[in-house]
């Protein structure tokens, strides 16, 4: 009895004095809070992989491709992940689920969550075979169903149903903390976004991880406006093969005036979450470049835009001033939400169906600005 009361004393001590030597880490933010979540949004070049730490429970959403798996699991153990409470494959593409298949291994899993379709490749296989070889069954939760997770919740938005296309099949979450709310879209596209609103549930959201690395058959007007974020999140690889992010996606965001994090351009990038406000560990870097080099080089960007507006203003013909004023009372259209006015409702960057005309001066009195491509 008395040299187990000394070896509990002992171990106490030691638990202590570990205590206090572990320095409080100042590089990475955590959450220690009492109603804190984080979510770490993983560099993890051109895939995806989301870490959610809240209440001592872990959350990963995708884990990015196979050459990454090492930096997924170093990085989890970094944030001393032992548990993954919930691992989510959003879908089965090699971009996701590559280096979900070692953490199964390297990490003791409680539930696996995925969409309930069949992957024809060796890694869907793989990733099958080493959940059961770990007991543990992949379950297909519905859409609407909700789980308690660390100080909060998440509840499933999609897929409505299964398609041919394994993007729309991503398993889409929103996961609430207090007040704030994140959306997860995995690969989601138009189809699967449609489906989310046609069901009524609340895709109102603070931050939205943006759908398919920024590709243009996502993130539409509709589904802009359903979640009305307050930031959005793009993961990316810098200078990937596809072109992402899509000069048509970031088109649509810089109009919607949504600040913007990107892992191509920030690498890694947390935000943490007290249940009413979410704290960033960097800015925004409001880069709305597209990944499309060759439109980069003809669309010129704002900074073309101003330039071309002063020397205009400079402009010491009088007739140009004139134009300019009669131009104010031609008529623009306006979008529900955003920030530019168009020549024309259907020029990409605004929603066509919920767009008004008013005049430009009226247009400018109420603070929009000309949109860069059909103004
Ligand atoms: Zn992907
Ligand atoms: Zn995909």
């Amino acid at each position: 009895m008395k040299k187990q009361n000394r070896l509990l004393s002992l171990i106490l001590s030691l638990f202590l004095l570990l205590f206090t030597l572990v320095p409080q880490s100042a590089l990475t933010v955590k959450a220690e809070g009492n109603s804190e979540m984080a979510v770490h949004f993983i560099d993890v070049g051109q895939g995806n992989a989301i870490l959610v730490q809240s209440g001592g429970q872990n959350l990963l959403y995708d884990g990015g491709d196979q050459s990454h798996a090492d930096l997924i699991i170093s990085y989890l153990q970094e944030q001393n992940v032992e548990n993954i409470d919930y691992m989510i494959a959003s879908h089965y593409d090699e971009d996701h689920i590559g280096g979900l298949v070692p953490c199964i291994d390297n990490f003791s899993v409680s539930n696996i969550f995925g969409p309930d379709y069949v992957h024809t490749s060796n890694l869907f296989n793989n990733f099958m075979n080493t959940a059961t070889a770990n007991a543990i069954i992949v379950q297909y939760p519905s859409v609407g169903e909700t789980f308690d997770f660390g100080t909060g919740s998440f509840t499933v938005l999609a897929p409505n149903g299964i398609s041919q296309n394994s993007n729309d099949n991503s398993l889409v979450i929103k996961l609430e903390n207090g007040s704030n709310s994140f959306i997860f879209t995995g690969d989601a596209e138009e189809t699967s976004e449609q489906d989310m609103i046609s069901t009524g549930m609340n895709l109102d959201c603070d931050v939205l991880s943006v759908g398919h690395h920024g590709s243009a058959n996502s993130t539409t007007w509709d589904f802009l406006e359903a979640t009305s974020p307050s930031y959005a999140v793009i993961s990316c690889g810098i200078n990937n093969q596809y072109n992402h992010p899509s000069a048509d996606t970031m088109g649509r965001l810089s109009d919607m005036g949504i600040p913007v994090f990107r892992t191509d351009k920030q690498g890694t990038i947390i935000a943490v979450s007290d249940g009413t406000n979410i704290s960033w560990s960097q800015e925004p870097c409001n880069d709305y470049s597209s990944g499309d080099s060759s439109v980069n080089a003809s669309a010129g960007g704002t900074g073309g835009n101003s330039r071309q507006e002063e020397t205009t203003t400079s402009d010491p013909v009088p007739e140009q001033e004139e134009s300019n004023n009669a131009d104010l009372g031609t008529m623009v259209w306006i979008p529900a939400t955003g920030e530019k006015y168009h020549s024309i409702p259907n020029c990409g960057r605004m929603n066509p169906d919920t767009a008004r005309q008013v005049s430009r001066s009226e247009a400018e009195a109420m603070g929009y600005g000309p949109c860069s491509k059909c103004y």
